[in-house]
């Protein structure tokens, strides 16, 4: 291992093993880490923290929106059930003209809090992994399938993600990323439109029907933290969604 392999190594804070039989390495240690006279509502959340949103007017289409709309519609989303229970939708953070879209499976209970996917466990994680590759949270866009937290998260069912994916489409559109990463069954399996399972659909690389972008599927942090003998197979996904990216 050469001396850059070996930082990158402890940048994602990899425990290297050197047994006798050439043991697998334990990656990725578990560590802590058109706005014309538009009505508004007001959002209070819990923390009574206020937040202005201007509902989208009645010729909104998801399909043509710019940012601001699209992050307006999304906040007073009512299309599906989850809007009920949650505290906040969550929109997506990050770089609008990033060159890597992130894309997960949907809210959990810290970032229907916060507004922000990924600031929980399983985000620390995936702040580490994109660490390894060079990247981190404000170079990349993060976002998910479905942006309101599923109740006690569940999965998302197949009416929610395909109630929302209008919005993650029109992301994509917005973005127009060199790379896709999938985290996650959820997440790969609805842009794939298979029920493929993961361990299947990673280690190669795929292409977002509607635009040919190119996709690459890898292990949900939140699966790595309770499986982390997979997070080799993550690090090799990683790589290669490197080498797509600067093909
Ligand atoms: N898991 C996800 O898939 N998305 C989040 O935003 C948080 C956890």
């Amino acid at each position: 291992m050469d001396s850059r392999q070996s930082a990158i190594l402890d940048i994602m804070e990899i425990t290297r093993w050197v047994s006798r039989e050439d043991s697998l390495a334990d990656l990725f240690a578990d560590s802590p880490q058109d706005s014309i006279d538009q009505p508004e509502i007001v959002i209070e959340s819990p923390e009574s923290e206020v937040t202005t949103v201007s509902l989208p007017n009645p010729q909104f289409q998801i399909e043509e929106a710019d940012w601001e709309s699209l992050e307006n519609a999304i906040r007073v989303c009512t299309r599906c059930d989850l809007h009920q229970q949650r505290t906040h939708a969550v929109v997506g953070t990050g770089n609008h003209k990033a060159s890597w879209l992130i894309i997960g499976e949907a809210p959990g209970e810290q970032e229907d809090l916060q507004g922000e996917p990924f600031v929980g466990r399983a985000g620390v994680l995936l702040n580490n992994m994109l660490k390894a590759v060079g990247l981190d949270r404000t170079a990349v866009y993060i976002a998910n399938v479905v942006k309101c937290r599923p109740p006690g998260n569940r999965d998302p069912q197949p009416v929610e993600t395909s109630t929302c994916y209008p919005y993650l489409q029109r992301q994509i559109a917005l973005i127009q990323p060199d790379l896709i990463l999938l985290i996650g069954r959820i997440a790969a399996q609805n842009l794939l439109k298979t029920d493929t399972a993961v361990g299947r659909l990673r280690g190669k690389v795929h292409y977002l029907a509607e635009s040919s972008i190119p996709m690459v599927v890898t292990y949900h942090p939140a699966y790595l933290l309770r499986r982390p003998s997979e997070k080799r197979k993550a690090w090799e996904d990683l790589k290669l969604a490197m080498e797509t990216v600067s093909a």
